[in-house]
């Protein structure tokens, strides 16, 4: 599944009509045969006819990613057409998101994105799109759990034990991120607070390399998706002492929630969706729609999904309605939380 080769992303057909993505690291990854391009007066009646690319806004490699390569080949199947996957990375996820809005509003350019489109309103005063205005949703795609991790001879063994030395230790302790807006900088900025620390945080372009230097010991901690996380955590090459969510998970059987370890104000699900440019026409979008609920059926998506921690989003909220509904109540819920924190991305 983990192919990828350097792209330009300039070069491509659809996202060259708007601003080309000049100087950002982009991979892709073609999922079936290549086809013709779109385009036309009738072109939502034709459509697909021709690449889909799907915008990850962070690093090759990472949870986002992840996803959505395991989602990306059965949707290619069902909608009979290439998708191209292209890593548009930087700012917490909200540069791409600000490519996405202004691209093309021809069903040919996706976002998948996850909680961040929820939480960087709140983080951003001049963020060049408003996610509930410049976008149309497809529907959600997977509920996925964090991990608190840490380098594997980072000191403390236990939740409790890291509890103590990161309050004893503020001063030095580093925590990784994927940027403001991204999932593992809400987690973070949640323990940080439950904990009363200011920790150094260290940005990457995506957790896919900050996991990399997690185990490399460049970093002391991180707070990340089971997706990202999992293999590395039962290879024993990370160490990780609670899962965020109100079930433990199965994966990860040992790992204690949150609320067991002491701090059950530290929760927090990561939810991903995809989403298309707001002047889309809704034939094309339930187009979208209808191959994603087939994708999220499809066994080696449950399988690979649940061997990752994560669970597929249900055929009702995998619809425009639900995803609309979810991302209008957690831009609700997260902007007192991030105010309160008075965290900021300027
Ligand atoms: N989704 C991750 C995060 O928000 C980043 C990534 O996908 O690399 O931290």
């Amino acid at each position: 599944m983990r192919q990828g080769h350097s792209y330009d992303a300039a070069a491509h057909p659809r996202l060259g009509r708007t601003r080309p993505l000049i100087g950002l690291a982009a991979a892709t990854l073609t999922l079936a045969a290549c086809g013709g391009g779109g385009g036309g007066d009738d072109a939502a009646a034709a459509y697909p006819d021709g690449d889909i690319t799907f915008v990850v806004p962070f690093s090759a490699g990472g949870p986002t990613d992840t996803v959505t390569r395991l989602i990306a080949e059965p949707m290619s199947e069902e909608l009979g057409q290439p998708i191209v996957v292209q890593n548009v990375e930087g700012a917490g996820g909200t540069i791409a998101a600000g490519e996405v809005a202004a691209a093309e509003p021809d069903g040919y350019t996706v976002l998948m994105h996850h909680i961040g489109m929820s939480t960087a309103p709140s983080l951003y005063n001049n963020l060049p799109y408003a996610p509930l205005e410049d976008f149309k949703t497809v529907g959600l795609v997977t509920e996925v759990p964090m991990t608190i991790v840490a380098r594997q001879d980072f000191e403390p063994q236990t939740f409790e034990e890291m509890v103590e030395y990161v309050k004893a230790n503020a001063d030095t302790v580093t925590l990784a991120n994927a940027g403001v807006g991204a999932a593992s900088q809400l987690c973070g900025l949640l323990l940080q607070d439950a904990l009363g620390v200011k920790l150094t945080e260290v940005p990457y372009e995506g957790t896919g390399p900050a996991l990399t230097d997690l185990v490399a010991g460049e970093v002391d901690l991180m707070c990340d998706q089971t997706t990202n996380t999992t293999g590395q955590i039962q290879a024993g090459e990370i160490k990780a002492y609670a899962v965020t969510t109100a079930e433990r998970v199965e994966s990860l059987p040992d790992l204690p929630t949150t609320e067991e370890a002491g701090l059950p104000e530290l929760q927090v699900g990561v939810w991903h969706g995809l989403y298309v440019p707001a002047e889309t026409p809704d034939e094309i979008v339930q187009e979208l729609t209808g191959a994603l609920q087939v994708a999220l059926q499809d066994q080696n998506v449950i399988d690979q999904l649940a061997e990752l921690g994560a669970a597929p989003s249900s055929q009702e909220e995998a619809t425009p309605e639900a995803h609309t509904e979810r991302l209008s109540s957690q831009i609700d819920l997260w902007q007192p939380i991030i105010e309160e924190a008075g965290v900021s991305a300027d």
